[in-house]
């Protein structure tokens, strides 16, 4: 039987209004004035906001070969108790990398039959594969992603400009985005030498040992070859705002760029990191309290075009908790479940509304994927994918509100507004009051 969402506050991309979504087979047929609800409807009452289901353009799932440190049966788990109804995850920490046809489609045979969630797969461009570029477009990737900085992990490789002038034609062809990590390593080089002898239990070693201006110099070589190869750039997690400039200029320009920034840039700053945390380890650092508030004015101005997660878990043990080691802890901050809440606090503070919301973490972030038309949206003929939201109402995050595999985050004990009461998968409900749903209704979205 079809069904009614009935909701005071539906938040559209054009406004937020009343009334009643109709859904028939998991789609979204249309939207009325609750009295114009036809008859033959189920009618399911929403309190709170009704929100296009969240898509998450960056995750790292880790599965095939890194399942214990988090999978697909609990990252979707996860994913559904945090509003996210898609997520495209990384082409690693899994082992294989997803940087050949056969990586995929591993991928795919281990999702299968474990997924609450819709999931898709950006491909890496890495390791001389420039060959295997438009093979995996074809096979159904929605983008790639490289590195300029060392990774870290086993089964993924940096790239230099050398081997990015051979994969850019390659890309460009495609038409797909090449999702950036944009960091240098000679200025990460020059400034871990600089700290010979310091006190990696520090934040403040952890924070010098990556400085802004490597990131700056990475934007600037990739601004340069996007006006070289025209190709799809995204700068994934910016954290310095003063990589602003260049890419508001690039942008003026024309360039086809986009840029994303994740929640703990937005939430946290440095000067607030006890020494020793290494639960707020990742790269590039969270930085000063005065860049975050840069970077929220940017996100205002729309020069930061999405929020992802870059909800990255490792077991406890790495992140070598007793020993606060930020030189040896593992970096990643697991947030998937919690990250709405996050996002959703620090706007309200700032004059931001449901639709800056849903814009920065459905909209856009589906459009980066190619989605669009399909997620990210609550219009006709898009999928029924929704958040029950309660914007006002605030609570201190628990181990047991992160569902995922292991219950470490540094957001545990932080007061946040705004609550997941439900979320939908194409009408289905997977996750309720609390409760994540037993149904696998998510699957690999293709073409
Ligand atoms: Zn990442």
């Amino acid at each position: 039987m079809p069904e009614a969402f009935v909701s005071q506050q539906i938040v559209t991309p054009n406004a937020i209004r009343s009334g009643a979504v109709l859904v028939d087979n998991g789609r979204i047929t249309a939207i009325v004035d609750a009295p114009f609800i036809p008859s033959g409807h189920r009618v399911i009452h929403c309190p709170g906001a009704l929100l296009p289901g969240l898509v998450d353009s960056h995750i790292h799932i880790n599965e095939p070969g890194r399942t214990e440190w988090e999978g697909f049966a609990t990252a979707t788990r996860a994913a559904a108790a945090g509003g996210y109804t898609t997520l495209i995850d990384m082409p690693l920490n899994c082992l294989p990398a997803t940087t050949t046809i056969e990586a995929l489609e591993a991928k795919r045979a281990a999702a299968q039959g474990q997924c609450l969630v819709d999931w898709a797969a950006w491909g890496g461009v890495s390791d001389h594969n420039a060959d295997q570029i438009e093979p995996l477009a074809r096979t159904g990737v929605r983008g790639f992603k490289c590195f300029l900085a060392e990774p870290g992990i086993d089964g993924f490789s940096r790239v230099d400009e050398p081997e990015l002038n051979i994969a850019l034609p390659h890309l460009a062809r495609t038409g797909l985005p090449l999702l950036v990590h944009a960091e240098l390593p000679e200025p990460l080089d020059r400034a871990t030498r600089s700290l010979a002898g310091a006190d990696w239990r520090r934040y403040e070693t952890w924070l010098r040992s990556r400085p802004d201006e490597a990131e700056v110099e990475a934007i600037r070589l990739m601004i340069r070859l996007c006006r070289e190869f025209r190709f799809h750039l995204h700068i994934v997690h910016l954290a310095t705002a003063q990589a602003l400039d260049d890419l508001r200029r690039a942008r003026e320009e024309g360039l086809p760029i986009s840029v994303e920034t994740c929640p703990h840039y937005l939430h946290f700053a440095a000067e607030d990191i006890p020494d020793g945390s290494t639960l707020h380890k990742c790269a590039p650092p969270i930085r000063s309290a005065e860049n975050r508030e840069q970077l929220w004015e940017t996100v205002r101005e729309g020069v930061i075009d999405l929020i992802a997660t870059d909800h990255s878990p490792c077991p406890p043990e790495m992140k070598r908790i007793e020993e606060g080691n930020f030189a040896t802890a593992w970096g990643g901050i697991a947030s998937i479940s919690v990250a709405l809440s996050i996002v959703w606090t620090g706007m309200r503070r700032r004059g931001f509304s449901l639709s800056d919301l849903a814009r920065l973490m459905s909209q856009r972030p589906a459009q980066l994927a190619g989605l669009d038309g399909r997620k990210g949206v609550i219009a006709p003929g898009h999928d029924a994918d929704f958040v029950l939201f309660t914007p006002d109402s605030d609570r201190i995050i628990t181990a047991e509100q992160l569902h995922t595999r292991h219950p470490l985050s540094p957001y545990i004990g932080e007061h946040l507004y705004g609550t997941v009461t439900a979320t939908y998968l194409r009408g289905n409900p997977v996750y309720e009051e609390g409760r994540v749903s037993e149904s696998t209704l998510g699957h690999e979205i293709i073409g």
